[in-house]
C-alpha cells in the first residue's frame, strides 16, 4: 500500500481496507471490504457461503466496519434494474 494512502487513510481517520470482488457461480460478483487479503484463493459467497475466486480490486480506507459487504439484494446494480423495468413496462404494454 502506497505510503500517501496511508497517510491519507491516517489522516481521514479511516481503517485501511482491501476492496475485493467474489466471483460465487451460483450469484455472480459481490463486492467487499475487507482488513485482510484471505489466506487462500477463496472468500465465501456472501449469500450462499461457498468458497468462491475472487478478485482484489485495491487497497482504499473506509469509516464502515469490516468486513463491508455489498448488499446482496443490490449486487445486480443498473443494469437488473433497467432489465425489470423494461420487463415490467412491456407487460404493462401487453395488458393495455
Ligand atoms: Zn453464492
Amino acid at each position: 500500500m502506497a505510503s500517501t494512502l496511508l497517510a491519507e487513510i491516517a489522516d481521514n481517520k479511516l481503517q485501511a481496507c482491501l476492496f475485493i470482488e467474489v466471483h460465487c457461480r451460483a450469484h455472480g460478483d459481490h463486492r467487499a471490504a475487507i482488513e485482510n487479503e484471505p489466506t487462500s484463493h477463496q472468500f465465501p459467497c456472501p449469500v450462499c457461503g461457498a468458497e468462491s475466486a475472487y478478485s482484489v480490486l485495491g487497497a482504499g480506507g473506509t469509516i464502515k466496519p469490516l468486513p463491508l459487504i455489498e448488499n446482496p439484494q443490490n449486487v445486480y446494480g443498473w443494469k437488473a434494474a433497467n432489465a425489470r423495468v423494461l420487463t415490467l413496462q412491456v407487460g404493462t404494454l401487453r395488458h393495455v
